[in-house]
């Protein structure tokens, strides 16, 4: 009887001693698998930390760049109005005299020959008139273009002060200070529950009188104007959205409205294709985004998303 329960003994030993052998393996194997996934989650650490380095690097770059191209362009556009203006003076200049001109020759036309005073009526009376309203002209668009490109570069050196905006009565002042056009054109103005953002007021204001100011210039002549504005509230922000039934943009069109001076129909009344533009500059400062929905004929959707207010506590 004992020695049956000594050789049990030995026989269990033998096989306790034959599992341990085997754990001993298997933790190794595990200790190793867990070594390889720390080397391989250090690796990819060091990667994303070089990546995010670099990220930076070229963001700094391009800031700096940024500031360098405003510069440029403010110095530009300001630089280049005094010479327009010399230019806008010396035609009007150059205007009188030839009426001065005109009045002398007009008695000395009477002596010259018919073909002479057919050519002399051509010089003043057509040629440089034709020639001085070209000029004229230019000089309007140019110091137009200079206008656009001072407060493009100008907007990134507002000063901004951020703070919690009620929207709603930003909405209604700025549709009560269109209210002249809203009601000759019999204008439907729908405005829902807007939430607060964070944002600078002067600035929003002048994102959002820009949309509205759309969405009456680029109405339907086939139906009546409604413009809807409304926001949700999300996490990360709130987005409001300017919606109107007007003649809708087209698909391949839907970017290049937002570049300086670009405009769809430039014959389609007043503009200077600049509006949409600064939109996206004032936003983008404002750390948001702009972006429109469309179906060409039936409407646009433009969405503003705006950091909110921080939650109390
Ligand atoms: P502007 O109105 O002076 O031309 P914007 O930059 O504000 O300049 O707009 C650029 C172009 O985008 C406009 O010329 C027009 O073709 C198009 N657009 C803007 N808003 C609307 C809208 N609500 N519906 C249809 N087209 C629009």
């Amino acid at each position: 009887m004992v020695r049956q329960m000594a050789t049990d003994l030995g026989s269990g030993h033998g096989e306790v001693a034959s599992y341990s052998t085997t754990l001993e393996g298997r933790i190794r194997e595990l200790t190793d698998e867990i070594n390889l996934a720390r080397q391989e989650l250090e690796r990819e650490i060091a990667e994303r930390k070089s990546t995010e380095q670099q990220r930076d690097r070229l963001l700094v770059e391009l800031l700096k760049k940024n500031k360098e191209l405003e510069g440029i362009v403010y110095v530009a556009s300001h630089d280049l109005r005094s010479p327009l203006v010399n230019v806008q003076g010396f035609s009007r200049k150059l205007a009188k005299s030839c009426a001065e001109l005109d009045g002398l020759i007009t008695p000395l036309a009477a002596t010259a020959g018919e073909s002479e005073r057919q050519r002399m009526d051509r010089i003043l009376h057509e040629q440089i008139p034709k020639s001085l309203g070209f000029i004229t002209g230019s000089i309007e668009r140019i110091d137009c273009l200079l206008k656009g490109l001072l407060r493009l570069s100008r907007l990134g050196r507002a000063s901004l002060t951020f703070e919690t905006l009620d929207m709603q009565v930003i909405m209604e002042k700025i549709v009560s200070s269109m209210a002249y056009q809203i009601d000759t054109l019999g204008v439907a103005v729908e405005i829902g529950k807007l939430g607060p953002c964070l944002a600078d007021a002067g600035q929003v204001t002048q994102v959002f009188s820009n949309l509205l100011d759309n969405a009456i210039k680029y109405r339907s002549a086939d139906r009546p104007l409604v413009v809807r504005i409304f926001s949700e509230e999300f996490d990360d922000g709130i987005r409001y959205c300017v919606e109107d039934n007007g003649i809708g943009i087209p698909a391949e069109s839907r970017e290049r409205i937002w570049e300086i001076f670009h405009r769809l129909n430039p014959d389609e009344g007043p503009g200077e294709g600049l509006g949409l533009a600064l939109a996206r500059q004032i936003v983008a400062r404002l750390a948001g985004s702009i972006w429109v929905e469309s179906a060409p004929g039936a409407g646009s959707c433009f969405y503003v998303v705006l950091p909110k207010p921080q939650a109390p506590g």
